[in-house]
This record gives C-alpha cells, structure tokens and sequence, in this order.
C-alpha cells in the first residue's frame, strides 16, 4: 500500500474486522452494479470512497432534472448526459484508484451473462421486475452473490441472495412476479428522496461486509425498513425447494 492509501484508508485499518488484510480484499474486488439511480448514486460512491479495485456499472439512461431529488451522483450540470458516463466521472474523481467499467445499455437475457460474468458480486438497484428477475437467475447460474435492494414510496427492502451458499435466491423469496400494475416505479408512484439512500447504503454496507468477511451477512434474511413509522424488521428467509431459478443447488 502508498503512503497515500495509508492515508485515505486509514478509518478502515484501524478497524478490526477490516484492517489491512480486509482493505486489500476490497481493492482485489470486482463489483458490478446494475443501474445507477436512487439506490445506486449512494452504492457506488461508498464504494469507490471505500477503495473498492473494480466498480461495473450498467445503465442506458440519460440524467434528467427529476432525477435529483434523490439520485445523489448527479448535479445540475449532469441534466441530458449519460448516467454511466456522469457516475464514471464524479466516482474517479472521487478515488482514481477505482477502474471503473461502464456498459451503455440495458441488462437483458442477450447480454447478462457476458456482464455479471466478469464480476465477483453483483449489486442490484434496478427498478423493473423484468431485471430484478434476470439479474438472479443469472447470479443463481453462475454463482456470484447478489444484493438486491428495492423501495416503495416510503419503504425499503434488502438482502443478499445466494443460493450457492444455502441462502435462497430473489425468486425464493418473491416467488411471485407482482401485476404490471401493482408494480409502480418511482415515476408512477413518488418516492422521499432521502429513502433510497438508507437502502443504497446498506447496500454498500453489506457488500463491504460480504468483501471482507466482517460480521453478519444479510444472505438468509430479509431486512425491511418502513420510514413513516421509523421501524425496521428482519426476517427470517430461506431456500424454497421447487424454485426453479436455484434448483441446481439441489
Ligand atoms: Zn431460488
């Protein structure tokens, strides 16, 4: 490690759970995030903060002025250009020992595996349920870990799937796609912009727990966050049996 790095880590090499041995894992690791919006502005700059070697993140979509109610990556100056592009420049700006790898595009069954392929982890703030189900199949396929979080208008919900270590996978959990209808994006249905970054940063909390090994992972448990009551819950989750898209894990 520079001198600098001594520098900049030096919060985390004082902590036991992390130290040195846990800051190399982190600049070793490759972590790919699907989307940068809500959930992944705080992701991805915790994570670049944190020295994270690799970030991927892929997004097609352009920064428009809505947006920054609650996309944090992004400033006034960002309105009509590239997300990926925006992210990949504020995060190196950030930590320029972060590689930063950007895929124009949208995630799709075409395109998934060659994506998620490369990364040792992958982070999931997507607002669909067409990617949020694609994404775990194909971490269930190739048996990378994935930390999916989600909001409502003032809820959040998270945990880290892994089927390939006994936790269950996202459509254990959910094995029901909801309704077209039901299934409101941020657009449709609002959201408090303070709400996806408490999600976005637990996310980042437990891949950099996941990355070092430190204290409890989320895989197993589904950690539920209502912001009007000010309450969190954690449940209890587990491999369902006949689900389809992690049944290879017997
Ligand atoms: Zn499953």
């Amino acid at each position: 490690m520079t001198d600098d790095e001594l520098e900049r880590y030096a919060r985390h090499l004082i902590l036991r759970e992390i130290g040195g041995q846990g800051q190399a894992k982190l600049r070793n690791a490759r972590v790919l995030s699907i989307g940068v919006g809500g959930l992944g502005s705080p992701l991805l700059l915790y994570l670049a903060a944190a020295g994270v070697g690799t970030l991927g993140i892929v997004d097609d979509d352009i920064v428009s002025l809505s947006n920054l109610q609650r996309q944090v990556l992004f400033t006034s100056q960002s309105v009509g250009k590239l997300k990926t592009e925006t992210a990949k420049q504020t995060l190196s700006g950030l930590n320029d020992g972060v590689a930063i790898q950007v895929f124009n595009e949208r995630i799709v069954p075409e395109n998934a595996l060659s994506i998620c392929g490369d990364y040792d982890l992958v982070c999931d703030g997507s607002d669909n349920f067409d990617t949020r189900y694609l994404v775990n199949q194909t971490c269930a396929e190739l048996g990378i870990p994935l930390i999916a979080g989600a909001i409502g208008q003032w809820d959040g919900q998270l945990s880290v799937y892994a089927p390939h270590l006994n936790a269950p996978c996202y459509a254990c959990v959910f094995p029901e796609r909801p309704e077209a209808d039901v299934a409101a994006t941020c657009a449709e249905a609002g959201v408090v912009g303070a709400l996806p970054g408490i999600v976005g940063s637990m996310m980042a909390m437990e891949a950099i727990k996941h990355i070092t090994g430190a204290g409890d992972s989320l895989a197993g448990r589904l950690w539920i966050y209502d912001a009007l009551s000010a309450e969190t819950r954690t449940l209890k989750v587990s491999r369902r049996a006949d689900c389809e898209m992690c049944s290879r894990y017997g």
